[in-house]
């Protein structure tokens, strides 16, 4: 199989849970992406999936194509919007053309919760309106958009998944479990955006590839596949838990201007993905005790 992006947070865990495989990854290897993530089972391909060509020489060949790369950061996206548009559109397009030529049996392409927008009360199902906010969101709405055009109009068999705010070890000390850890760690304050109520549902790395897996193996062409959280928080409650985590206390804390249109809750109804047999097996606490002992 290939998994782009599998260099960065996710798609390093999903290359690690598919040990039995034969995989490749393709990573541009961006800031957020280190050839020591990749597991030695794997052949590293150092490449863009913007870059026709070589996904032309790359893909042929695979039985399945994962897709993981991507710019991921909201607040990035607000400072250089042509990024994202760039890897999480035009570099989607590529990606799902050369699949086409290649005639790969299974693609999944990975996506985020963000593309609904926010949500005051209730979950979202798949079929919500797609209404993202951020630049970054608006270019995996538009990302999942060209995904399954591809499944509408050539017949390429595209799954979509929709995962929550995933949390765990190896992820970019940028996204705000990490950067919280690593700052509180060092005794240093950290930013917590506005009045810190936005709410957030938070899913482990290995939940989050567990279902990834699962629609490689069971989801249906052109549809999509919710993975949400097992635990919704206020960024201001786990802020308090990374505080007990860390021994450290509210004198560390800083309010931060908040975020230009920040979204104030993301909720995912996973019904579906659920009905092909999926459940969380890491809860908050127990993915919290093993990023912190
Ligand atoms: P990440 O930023 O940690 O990793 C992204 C990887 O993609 C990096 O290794 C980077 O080098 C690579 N990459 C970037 N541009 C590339 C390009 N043009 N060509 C090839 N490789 C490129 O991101 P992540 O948190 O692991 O997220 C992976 C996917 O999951 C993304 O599509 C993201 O939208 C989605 N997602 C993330 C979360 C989350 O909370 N982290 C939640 C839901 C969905």
């Amino acid at each position: 199989m290939l998994v782009t992006g599998g260099a960065g947070f996710i798609g390093s865990h999903f290359a690690d849970l598919m040990g039995e495989a034969r995989v490749t990854v393709l990573d541009k290897l961006t800031y957020a992406g280190d050839k020591d993530n990749v597991p030695g089972h794997a052949d590293l391909v150092v490449g863009d999936i913007c870059d026709r060509e070589l996904l032309r020489a790359v893909v042929p060949g695979h039985d399945l194509v994962v897709n993981f790369a991507a710019e991921s950061h909201v607040d990035r996206s607000i400072e250089d919007p042509a990024a994202f548009v760039r890897t999480n559109v035009l570099g989607v397009e590529s990606l799902m053309r050369a699949c086409l030529e290649a005639g790969v049996p299974r693609v999944v392409h990975v996506s985020t919760d963000e593309v609904y927008g926010s949500i005051d009360s209730g979950s979202w199902t798949e079929d919500a309106p797609l209404a993202p906010n951020s630049p970054y969101a608006a270019s995996k709405a538009s990302g999942d958009l060209i995904a399954l055009s591809y499944f509408r109009t050539y017949g390429l068999p595209v799954m979509i998944t929709r995962g929550a705010n995933t949390y765990g070890p190896r992820q970019y000390p940028e996204k705000i479990i990490p950067l919280f850890l690593k700052l509180l760690r060092n005794g240093e304050p950290v930013p917590l955006y506005g009045d810190g109520a936005h709410v957030r549902e938070w899913l482990h790395v290995e939940d989050h590839c567990r279902a990834v897996r699962l629609v490689a193996e069971r989801g249906e062409p052109g549809e999509v596949y919710h993975v949400g959280g097992t635990t919704e928080l206020t960024n201001r409650r786990l802020t308090e838990l990374l505080l007990a985590a860390t021994g450290r206390d509210w004198d560390l804390v800083r309010q931060a201007p908040d975020r230009k249109a920040h979204d104030r809750r993301y909720s995912l109804d996973d019904a579906r993905l659920r009905a092909l047999g999926y459940a969380p097996m890491v809860e908050f606490a127990e993915g919290l005790e093993r990023l912190t002992s």
